[in-house]
């Protein structure tokens, strides 16, 4: 069984991880969408509602799963027997980002990640732009999910 974790905060879900998400559907028997949950982050929505946004938008997918986590990442693949970590790349920024956690995880515990590069018209689309429009009462319609709209 090939199953992937999707890890992420997912405050809130978008447009650009509904394309990495879908675009890895046919690599994978299983992916995992996974929300980490760190208590010392503030989040603008609550564990409940971005759980919620996953479940409605995948809800006809039978291979896509939503848990949340806290921990490393790694610990939660072993707990979930899955051998890879899905992660889109936007850009340069990401890859800087990302290259050295996916390297420490692959030689400490095996986890391969899997990078998928964003389709270009989701490259501008970031959690943390959608949650200042949203609250300066923007339009977020555009960059979410319609699960997300309410
Ligand atoms: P994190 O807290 O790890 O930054 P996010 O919820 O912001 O979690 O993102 C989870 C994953 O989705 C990461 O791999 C991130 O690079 C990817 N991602 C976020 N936004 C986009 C986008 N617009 N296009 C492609 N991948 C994205």
């Amino acid at each position: 069984m090939k199953r992937a974790v999707f890890p992420g905060s997912f405050d809130p879900i978008t447009l650009g991880h509904l394309d990495i998400i879908e675009r890895a559907i046919p690599l994978f028997d299983e992916i995992i969408i996974a929300i980490g949950v760190n208590a010392d982050k503030k989040y603008l929505w609550s564990l409940e509602d971005r759980k919620r946004f996953i479940e409605t938008t995948f809800a006809s997918e039978k291979t896509i799963k939503v848990k949340t986590y806290s921990g490393l990442t790694v610990d939660f693949c072993k707990a979930v027997s899955a051998s890879f970590i899905l992660r889109g790349l936007r850009n340069t920024a990401d890859f800087n980002y990302e290259q050295s956690i996916a390297q420490t995880n692959s030689s400490l515990a095996g986890v391969e990640s899997v990078f998928m590069m964003c389709s270009p018209k989701y490259s501008n689309i970031s959690s943390s732009i959608v949650r200042d429009v949203f609250r300066n009462d923007g339009d977020i319609s555009a960059l979410v999910p319609t699960s997300v709209l309410g």
